[in-house]
């Protein structure tokens, strides 16, 4: 498959796409939708943000379950998890914690990770500042990374949930560039508890809806997920909205999530897509297969 670009009328049609979103239909489904009423303060934001972008794997559903669940466990209070005084408790009731690879011993080690973190610091904006003032986005993840990653000893498989995107590995990061985009973006749904941050700033958290969509309108041309597409997508996305690129995230994610798009070429479905010129099943097709 040839590689493509955007057509010239992309930006009207993507601007289409957003504005007829039905945005309410799928926040009920999102997992900011379990995130949101939790998130009554800075602390508790970043706590229900850190717990539930680590757990953003697999269906919605199933993530959305997955953080009531360990919320339930804290009697409704995040902030209990990373409460220090809670630390025997907290083990005990994570013991048999399970969603997907993600063990309890892992999700109680992230939280004396955040407990430690806490004591010292009153935001993980900090750790994220620490690296975007010596070298931008990127370099600030890498610094969350670490700071979430923590000192020490840490259950198998721990670290490898908080990738950075200097490493050779080439992650997209993409649940740790969510959690960025809930804590910078003031625009609803996200959070918006960061203010050092300029939203022109962000990149977009990759999944396989995002990345699908974004190879077929044109915004990369490399088949497979890594930071490189990252990049290329979000370059694509700032030069139609340098204020604020990452808006189109949830548009682009949940048009996959919610089947309004096939991924394949079907008329009665793609008929109403604002982006079918753009679209690579269909370009130079005109107006009817
Ligand atoms: S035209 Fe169809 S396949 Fe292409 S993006 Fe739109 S809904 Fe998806």
């Amino acid at each position: 498959m040839r590689p493509h670009h955007p057509t010239p009328e992309f930006p009207a049609h993507l601007s289409r796409l957003y504005t007829s979103f039905p945005f309410e239909r799928s926040l009920a489904d999102d997992p900011i939708s379990t995130i949101r009423p939790l998130s009554t303060d800075l602390r508790r934001a970043e706590v229900a943000g850190v717990f539930g972008s680590t757990l953003a794997i697999g269906n919605t559903t199933a993530i959305r379950g997955a953080i009531e669940r360990l919320v339930a466990l804290a009697d409704g209070d995040v902030a209990l998890l990373v409460d220090p005084a809670w630390s025997k408790e907290r083990r005990k009731a994570l013991r048999s914690f399970r969603h997907r690879w993600i063990r309890g011993d892992q999700l109680d080690h992230l939280a004396r990770t955040l407990s430690d973190y806490y004591a010292e610091h009153d935001s993980l904006e900090r750790a994220f500042l620490q690296g975007w003032e010596r070298g931008g986005f990127d370099q600030g993840l890498d610094t969350l990374s670490r700071a979430l990653r923590g000192r020490g000893r840490s259950p198998p498989g721990y670290r490898a949930l908080f990738p950075s995107p200097l490493e050779p590995s080439g992650s997209p990061c993409k649940r740790l560039t969510l959690f960025v985009r809930w804590m910078v973006r003031p625009g609803y749904p996200d959070l918006g508890y960061w203010n050092h941050v300029p939203t022109g700033a962000l990149k977009v958290p990759l999944d396989q809806h995002v990345h699908w969509i974004a190879y077929h309108l044109g915004l990369t041309a490399r088949r497979t997920r890594s930071w490189a597409t990252v990049e290329e997508v979000s370059e694509a996305l700032r030069r139609i909205d340098p204020i604020d690129p990452v808006r189109y995230d949830f548009v682009l994610c949940h048009t996959g999530i919610s089947g309004d798009c096939p991924k394949e070429r079907d008329l009665s479905v793609c008929g109403p897509c604002s982006v079918r010129p753009d679209c690579l099943l269909w370009r130079g097709r005109g107006a009817v297969a």
